[in-house]
């Protein structure tokens, strides 16, 4: 294959991480007074921080930091939490207090940050026909389930605001994932409804392709199976991955076997800021990508100071079009971590995606948003409406516990400061959403499952 005859850019160093051991030497580098580097030093000791060789080569713009995207997107910044507890964890460094000292700050202010939005820990797991639990696998609509590959629990970088990063601080109660390959596939097998499976982490682009394979290869004989989807950050993070780590070839020809087995192969691709879009090799990855005929469906968060504006997710959905990728979800910020420092309001986000839609052909208008992805289901913001006189937020069900729900208009009652669908009033003279009134005995699961 053509593909495969293209050699690497330059003969690429492999993966070097930078990790909290570097940040003084980094955060310098960003001209940070020494206040604020120890102000992000106790910041990192609650959130987690990775970088590597390539984000800060190629994507950080070092003139422009701190206040530049990519840096912005990486590095934990001085503010994200409260000042107080920021200032007692600086006072035990400065002290040179002991990891114990340290640990019983830290602890409970990461409790505090919810750090299980998606409900996890506390889910009911689906079981198999002989009562197994199946840890790591969540299937909370019909067609899809969800599978955490235990080896891809980790990613080449870290964003600041990531909703599952609680599992990244090496707390490994707060870890849910599994190597259960064979009940995987048992599951899907014997679940018709079961179409697409959606491999996420983590980043399951963290798995060198032998691994990789061994959970890929023994879906593709399941019949009723349409799609693998891979939720992934390595095109924006690491896109040697696909172009000249060792095995990179390898994995382009995994890819090509699963769209000769008759399977849609998506990679469910997290790009922020059209920044990262900027390197020739993340372009040669798309392409390379796309040549073994998988598709790039992309998606990110809105994020306060990073990407919260319209100017650039137009720029950001151009550009992914320009190179043949197709823009899927614009998401709001879960409720978790800096959840504060992050949020934008339903009412700024709405505005935001309309003047960005606006601007792009209807090729880009495959994209939906913004779309909370909560208990009930993936909730989308249609817009605000004046209705006999009430100010409300149109609504509805992309995807629903319930399937029943999906695709109804719903309204709530406007609020400039709501930032999250429990902020929310029911309005028109409802007294409940649909969640709360109807049962979900149409539900295709009993599961509590975010
Ligand atoms: C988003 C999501 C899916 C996939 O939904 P699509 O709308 O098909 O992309 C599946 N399971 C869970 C839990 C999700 O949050």
């Amino acid at each position: 294959m053509t593909t495969h005859a293209v050699k690497p850019l330059s003969p690429e160093p492999r993966y070097r991480a930078y990790t909290t051991r570097h940040l003084e030497e980094l955060t310098t580098r960003a001209g940070l007074s020494a206040d604020e580097r120890l102000a992000v030093q106790a910041v990192a000791q609650v959130l987690p921080f990775r970088a590597n060789s390539y984000v800060v080569d190629e994507l950080i713009d070092w003139a422009a930091a701190p206040d530049d995207p990519m840096y912005r997107l990486l590095f934990p910044q001085p503010d994200m939490l409260p000042a107080e507890d920021v200032a007692r964890i600086a006072d035990l460094l400065r002290a040179g207090a002991s990891a114990q000292a340290l640990n019983a700050v830290v602890q409970p202010l990461r409790a505090r940050l919810n750090p299980h939005p998606a409900g996890q820990m506390d889910l009911n797991v689906p079981r198999l026909a002989n009562a197994e639990p199946l840890p790591g696998l969540q299937h909370k609509y019909a067609e899809t389930v969800l599978f955490f590959p235990q080896q891809g629990q980790t990613c080449h970088a870290y964003c600041t605001y990531c909703f599952r990063w609680a599992q990244f601080v090496g707390d490994a109660d707060l870890k849910f994932a599994s190597r259960d390959i064979a009940s995987l596939v048992d599951y899907v097998r014997s679940h018709e409804e079961v179409t697409n499976v959606l491999l996420t982490g983590g980043d399951p682009m963290v798995m060198n392709e032998r691994v990789l394979a061994r959970y890929i290869e023994p879906l593709l004989d399941i019949e009723h199976l349409e799609a693998i989807r891979i939720g992934t950050k390595s095109l924006a993070w690491w896109p040697q991955r696909f172009v000249s780590d060792p095995d990179a070839d390898d994995t382009l020809r995994l890819f090509e076997r699963v769209v000769a087995a008759g399977k849609n192969l998506a990679l469910m691709a997290h790009f922020s800021h059209p920044n990262e879009l900027a390197s020739p090799m993340v372009l040669e990855a798309v392409r390379r990508i796309r040549a073994t005929g998988a598709v790039i469906r992309t998606q990110a968060p809105l994020i306060r100071g990073i990407n919260d504006d319209a100017a650039t997710w137009e720029r950001m959905w151009r550009t992914h079009l320009r190179h043949g990728m197709v823009p899927y979800y614009m998401f709001v910020e879960r409720d978790t971590g800096p959840r504060d420092y992050f949020a934008v309001p339903l009412a700024r986000a709405v505005d935001i995606f309309r003047s960005a839609y606006q601007r792009v052909s209807g090729l880009g208008r495959t994209v939906r948003g913004p779309s909370m992805s909560a208990t009930p289901g993936k909730v989308c913001v249609d817009g605000v409406a004046d209705i006999g006189g009430e100010k409300v937020f149109v609504l509805h069900f992309i995807q629903a516990r319930n399937p029943e729900w999906v695709g109804r208009p719903f309204f709530a009652k406007y609020d400039e400061q709501a930032t999250w669908l429990f902020d929310l009033r029911p309005a028109l003279g409802a007294d409940a959403f649909p969640w709360e009134t109807a049962s979900t005995s149409g539900a295709h699961n009993d599961l509590p499952v975010d």
